[in-house]
């Protein structure tokens, strides 16, 4: 099918790694392009423009398009002479052997083919199949790396249908355990289940989804950054160095019901005034600390109406920074202000502050990081990347845990992703395989060395 591009010539893509042409190994860009596009016809959806990859995504985890996804996958990977393993949950695992006597975890290019059900063409898909490109480049080239090196397709990372995002790659940390996994309801049929959508499809293999089970070498993750901190900086690479620390919190203000018509400020105890004053609060001390502070949920009960006081309010409070103290004073601040806000209005209102998620901040894996630098700088210059820390979750904060990890992020159009509109140029899909391709030989090279 031939494709539309957007915003940029596929030569201008080609022209960019002719320079590392001569130094080594290229990804083919063209090619990438074909075949991202060309796996977006299982689940393309939301059509906002004419061109033929001017589509969203619904590829939801398990579904039949996610089958049909997967079925490319596991033949594409063959056809490069991997080893294929699809473990007890699901995921699929690529490898192709390494010089070494010996098989070895493979040094994995890992992320997720499943999409949020108004997603984009990129968010995961880009991880996936840049790595088959990388794959399909080191075979092409006959180009023998030590180690094993393979690519990973994640069961669920979305966590849109069954409501447990990164849910296999935390199964495969030991973070979640299997039979919680296997029991999440499909959300839109609860008839569904992971394990009833794995038995269906014939996804169960015969490995255990455990890091002992099927270990890693290592974990290297090309995504789209989903955030607008690249292109606002003008830089095309965003070698990653973590994951921001978040934590949750239900906040429950209790008042009391009154008549507004009769009832003055000074008798009322009323839990929604107090509610929004802390929602304030926690956005100016987060503000003043360089912190998230957020609010995405408020509920006030259903019997509420435009002439009584509320009696109950419950809010959401999500904190994130990259430095876990840091979200420790922002939770400390919080926990005073609202204290104090508690007493201000009227007769008071009663608070209280519970945690629902803690997730502390993540490092990557130093050796893997200096590893995507070394790559980035050859490929853009020392200016031409920057450290960034991930502001949302990924299949490689739960690896990190269990294997040295990094991640490579590369722009996307005016930041927005989970999105049909989602986009990210062919220069960048093609600088983050480059990059990514790069990183994955540094890698080897090294550990090789040690
Ligand atoms: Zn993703």
């Amino acid at each position: 099918m031939p494709l539309v591009l957007r915003k940029a010539s596929l030569p201008a893509a080609r022209r960019l790694y002719s320079a590392s042409a001569a130094a080594g190994l290229r990804i083919n860009a063209d090619r990438l392009q074909e075949t991202i596009h060309h796996t977006c016809q299982w689940g393309a959806a939301h059509r906002y423009g004419s061109g033929p990859a001017e589509t969203g995504m619904s590829r939801l985890s398990l579904s039949d398009d996610d089958a049909q996804v997967r079925r490319w996958f596991a033949e594409e990977t063959k056809k490069l002479g991997c080893n294929l393993v699809v473990d007890n949950l699901g995921n699929m695992f690529a490898s192709r052997r390494g010089s070494l006597p010996n098989p070895t975890p493979m040094i994995a290019m890992g992320s997720h083919l499943d999409t949020q059900p108004r997603g984009g063409r990129y968010d995961g898909i880009l991880g996936v199949v840049a790595a088959v490109e990388v794959l399909r480049t080191l075979a092409e080239n006959g180009y023998s790396t030590h180690h094993d090196v393979g690519v990973v397709n994640w069961t669920n990372e979305e966590g849109a249908r069954f409501p447990k995002s990164m849910m296999a790659s935390g199964v495969w940390a030991g973070k979640i355990p299997l039979d919680q996994a296997y029991s999440l309801p499909d959300i839109f049929d609860p008839s569904a289940t992971v394990k009833s959508e794995l038995q269906r499809l014939g996804y169960i293999g015969d490995v255990a989804c455990s890091s002992a089970g099927h270990p890693l070498g290592a974990h290297f993750e090309l995504h789209i950054e989903q955030g607008p901190i690249l292109e606002e900086s003008g830089k095309k690479i965003g070698v990653v160095q973590g994951g921001q620390a978040y934590r949750w919190f239900t906040v429950t203000v209790s008042g009391r019901d009154a008549h507004t018509g009769t009832t003055p400020f000074k008798s009322r105890s009323d839990p929604l005034l107090a509610a929004s004053k802390m929602i304030v609060s926690s956005n100016a001390i987060a503000k003043k600390l360089g912190a998230l502070a957020s609010t995405g949920v408020v509920k006030i009960p259903p019997s509420s109406s435009t002439n009584t006081i509320a009696s109950q309010v419950t809010f959401t409070l999500d904190i994130r920074h990259p430095d876990d103290a840091i979200v420790d004073e922002v939770q400390r601040l919080c926990t005073e202000s609202f204290g104090v806000i508690a007493k201000e209005d009227g007769r008071g209102v009663q608070v209280d502050m519970s945690l629902d998620t803690d997730s502390p901040a993540t490092k990557f894996d130093p050796d893997c990081i200096k590893m995507v630098e070394k790559a980035a700088t050859k490929l853009v210059g020392a200016d031409g990347w920057l450290h960034i820390t991930s502001g949302a979750g990924h299949d490689s904060v739960n690896t990190s845990s269990r294997c040295p990890t990094t991640m490579i992020f590369v722009p996307c159009k005016n930041g927005v992703s989970h999105h049909p509109e989602e986009y990210c140029s062919p220069e960048d899909c093609a600088l983050g395989a480059q990059t990514l391709l790069e990183a994955v030989i540094n890698y080897d090279k090294f550990k090789a060395g040690q």
